[in-house]
């Protein structure tokens, strides 16, 4: 049993007394985003209500207050990661903004013609088309870590196909669609051995692993806030600092300059050469607020609590007739894809839905993840510490009715 007081966790999080189609809800989508405590949201209220200001350039109150939990949130994510400088942290928009901000400066800057960046079959969208745009562009060729049934990664191929030519490997620390946990540190580790820099996709991975991004040795590393009971629109990316001050700027505007002339402008130093324009003020501010909330509760007694309920739900969803659980790697989180003979994948979404069950259907941004998988989608229930085994007995109830009701 988890010494964490999952009741008492339920009542932060005031979302979940929500009824859904007169049902009590159960949410099980949390690998696409998760809910906030009320801290956060008190946070976000809170600056609003009582310190809104623009903040860096501001030298009333209210304006340095607002820098000043500005830059706690950053300290907060320095912590979070277990980066070296403050400076190495730039707050993005998210995962996805964050491997865009690297494919378009590192990449433009450094990567020629023939070089060779490698990504796995595991990928989020994400961590696909920004290559895919960079390599267009570059003349660069992009190739791709091929997986076994289960879901893991062939390192014996990837291992193979790192050469002098490699320039750049980018994967995924968790995948989301499968929760397949990759062994990063020895990807990291093969990949410095022909000089290859590394990006690690850490959106699934920051609400339910210890990241520390000096032990891995990654030279990026990027999350999503509203993945870890923060906000939307808010992430970070954490780039070791001689390869962020040899980077090029990414957005031009405000903020990111030192000195604008109409003949030639210098750029701010890190991190600021990276953030231009207003950033997302109140959602910075509250993701140290959701950072504290986790540390609170402390990640490796979330991890072995997620852990029970992914052994209960694996357990009991491979007793029903018919259903398979799509992806079986040897290191998973707590997200299990299923599909079941007969029915597609909508059907089950919608049909859960009306008893007040929120999982995900489809492809899960990783479409050629399904092709290799020959699968459309999957089922997806993903959980967070918030979900309890009586939820994962009320999916169990609500797959029996699907059958009954399609087939
Ligand atoms: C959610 C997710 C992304 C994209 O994150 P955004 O917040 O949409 O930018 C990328 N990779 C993985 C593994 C994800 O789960």
């Amino acid at each position: 049993m988890s010494i964490l007081d999952i009741n008492k966790i339920r009542q932060d999080f005031p979302i979940l007394d929500e009824k859904i189609n007169g049902k009590n809800l159960v949410y099980f989508d949390n690998a696409a985003t998760t809910q906030k405590p009320l801290v956060v949201l008190d946070a976000l209220a809170n600056y609003y209500g009582h310190y809104n200001a623009n903040i860096h350039r501001g030298i009333h109150f209210l304006a340095e207050k607002a820098t000043s939990a500005f830059e706690e949130s950053r300290t907060a994510i320095q912590q979070f990661l277990n980066a070296k400088y403050k400076e190495e942290i730039i707050l993005t928009y998210g995962t996805t903004d964050g491997i865009n901000l690297v494919a378009q400066t590192y990449g433009r800057k450094f990567l020629k013609e023939g070089d060779e960046i490698i990504i796995s079959t595991l990928e989020h969208h994400s961590n696909i088309v920004p290559w895919q745009m960079l390599c267009e562009e570059k003349g660069c060729i992009l190739r791709v870590i091929p997986i076994d049934d289960n879901g893991d990664l062939i390192l014996e191929e990837y291992e193979k196909m790192l050469s002098e030519k490699t320039k750049f490997v980018s994967v995924v620390h968790v995948s989301n669609a499968l929760g397949t946990i990759n062994p990063i540190k020895i990807i990291i580790e093969k990949a410095h051995e022909v000089g290859a820099k590394v990006l690690i996709d850490g959106a699934q991975a920051a609400s339910h692993i210890t990241i520390d991004v000096q032990t891995l040795d990654a030279d990026f590393y990027v999350f999503s806030a509203h993945k870890i009971f923060g906000p939307t629109g808010m992430g970070a990316l954490y780039g070791k600092k001689d390869l962020l001050n040899a980077m090029p700027p990414y957005r031009g505007g405000g903020e990111m300059i030192k000195e604008v002339t109409f003949e030639k402008t210098t750029y701010n130093e890190l991190p600021y050469k990276f953030e231009a324009g207003t950033p997302n003020i109140a959602d910075v501010v509250a993701v140290k607020f959701a950072i504290d909330y986790i540390n609170g509760l402390g990640k490796a007694n979330i991890a072995a609590y997620e852990d029970e309920l992914l052994v209960y739900a694996t357990q009991q969803l491979s007793e029903i007739e018919g259903l398979r659980i799509v992806g079986q790697a040897k290191e998973k989180v707590s997200v299990i894809s299923f599909v079941l003979d007969g029915i597609h994948p909508q059907d089950v979404g919608v049909i859960l839905d009306q008893q007040g069950i929120a999982v995900r259907t489809g492809h899960h941004c990783t479409q050629p993840l399904m092709s290799r998988l020959k699968i459309p989608g999957t089922s997806r229930a993903s959980f967070a510490v918030y979900n309890t085994i009586e939820e994962i007995d009320k999916l169990v109830a609500g797959i029996h009715k699907v059958k009954k009701m399609v087939l």
